[in-house]
């Protein structure tokens, strides 16, 4: 019996697919990354904005052909579609063999047996999302130098536009021990680069342990692991301690980057938003991490065309970004989102403003992007090569500066064989876009480089 996934979303859900691969591989599936060859598909979607729900819905119809078509047995629907629509998907979807809520993704096998059955029958599950075992072992779909560790799950902060709280339930941590032993795991598998996430890390720790505790985190996983690049996404502005920027100040092994959603400026758009703290609060914590950690890198994002967004309010955001430079930023426009506070707000803008307001928006970061990556130009940077080009005959990876899959690459060449999961010294020639370009002038001798050296 052969199973195929396919993994929608963020990185979060992507950790769920590999918890649910390992589940199924433990009970004797075999895997295939062929849909075509699948006895059953597993799609493990996202929903929490509208391009999000059409993509996992698109996808499960294509799915579906294969159904109709091919050989394919049954359909299974997990994740946030399903958790969010789940009296929906059966009516709307009769494909569909299986559903099961973000509570129900340890029955995946339950779930597999069910529709594979001789007396086969549909097979929902929809246990207490709220007090759902969190992690669990997973097969890596990462390459073995980049893993990502979930910290914790759910959200508490109730931002007005935001779906993901009634689908993701309440914010619970992970308890640090099994954070520590799973961090020690991937070090053993060869990870480079740890990428912490959760829908809010700051928040780490507060219903375990009653304070913010993700800078002891940080401290205990370099202090017990050597993985030597510890990356930090989805911060919230409020929870951005002095204790933290410390952490990550004097912690060499914490990469000078911060992924930090800031989503407006303007104080009438933030309270709206029912973001916590106010402008004041947002341009002191980046006033803070500058001063403190001169080299930081700050990602962020902002949304356009909320409820009530006026003229003002946007030209505020744009000086905003104008004036502060950040080194990445994404825009999204509003997306307005059933069961949601906001879904119900007087002034929703019209489509094509916000669209206008998000090019408008993009335009200004274009610039400052350009100016940032030619200030590039000239530098040496810590590289963790990724792989080789063979129809450019290059090699590239990624710097500080970039995280997995949301920002540039570094393009390198070198003398010296080099292999994905090195890391290497690069002088910057030029930049194009988003990437840089330059020479490896030193590479560090990982273990793989070592091996490679051995065996000629
Ligand atoms: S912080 Fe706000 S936007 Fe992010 S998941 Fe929580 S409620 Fe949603």
């Amino acid at each position: 019996m052969k199973i195929g996934f396919v993994s929608l979303g963020c990185p979060k859900n992507q950790l769920d697919t590999e918890v649910m691969l390992h589940e199924v591989m433990d009970a004797g599936y075999e895997i295939t990354a062929d849909e075509e060859k699948a006895d059953v598909v597993i799609v493990n979607t996202c929903a929490f904005i509208e391009s999000a729900k059409r993509e996992s819905i698109d996808n499960i119809l294509d799915i579906a052909w294969l159904k109709e078509h091919k050989d394919l047995k049954a359909i299974i629907v997990t994740g946030c579609l399903a958790e969010r629509y789940r009296d929906e998907i059966f009516k709307e979807m009769p494909e569909v063999d299986a559903v099961l809520g973000v509570g129900g993704i340890h029955h995946i096998v339950d779930a597999v047996k069910a529709v594979t059955a001789p007396k086969k029958k549909t097979y929902s599950c929809y246990d207490d999302k709220e007090t759902v075992e969190l992690g669990g072992d997973r097969v890596l779909t990462s390459p073995d130098y980049a893993a990502y560790l979930k910290i914790a799950e759910g959200c508490d902060n109730r931002c007005a536009y935001c779906a993901i709280p009634a689908i993701r339930g309440k914010f619970r941590s992970r308890p640090m021990e099994d954070l520590i032993a799973e961090a020690k795991d991937l070090e053993s598998l060869g990870v480079k680069e740890l990428t912490v996430i959760a829908q809010d890390i700051t928040r780490y720790g507060m219903d375990l342990y009653g304070h913010y505790a993700l800078a002891e985190l940080l401290h205990k996983i370099t202090e017990q692991t050597s993985i030597p690049w510890i990356r930090l996404l989805y911060c919230y502005p409020d929870k951005v301690t002095d204790e933290l920027i410390a952490e990550i100040r004097d912690n060499p092994r914490i990469l000078k980057y911060m992924d930090l959603p800031m989503q407006h400026i303007s104080e009438h758009m933030l309270k709206a938003m029912n973001r916590h703290g106010g402008s004041e609060l947002v341009r002191s914590v980046v006033e803070k991490l500058r001063k403190e950690i001169p080299d930081i890198v700050i990602r962020t994002t902002f949304m356009v065309g909320f409820p009530g967004e006026t003229q003002e309010d946007f030209d505020e955001l744009c000086e905003f970004v104008k004036e502060q430079k950040f080194e990445h930023v994404g825009v999204f426009t509003y997306s307005r989102e059933e069961g949601t506070p906001a879904y119900d707000f007087p002034d929703q803008i019209d489509e094509q403003v916000k669209q206008d307001r998000m090019d408008c928006l993009m335009r200004e970061q274009m610039l400052i992007n350009d100016a940032y990556v030619k200030s590039q130009i000239g530098k040496t940077l810590e590289v963790l090569c990724e792989d080789y080009d063979e129809v450019s005959e290059i090699y590239y990876g990624r710097g500080v500066a970039d995280a997995p899959e949301i920002d540039g690459k570094i393009y390198f060449r070198s003398e010296e064989k080099v292999f994905p999961g090195d890391m290497i010294q690069v002088k910057i020639r030029k930049a194009m876009d988003y990437d840089l370009h330059g020479i490896a002038v030193r590479a560090s001798v990982t273990e793989a480089h070592k091996k490679a050296k051995e065996n000629g």
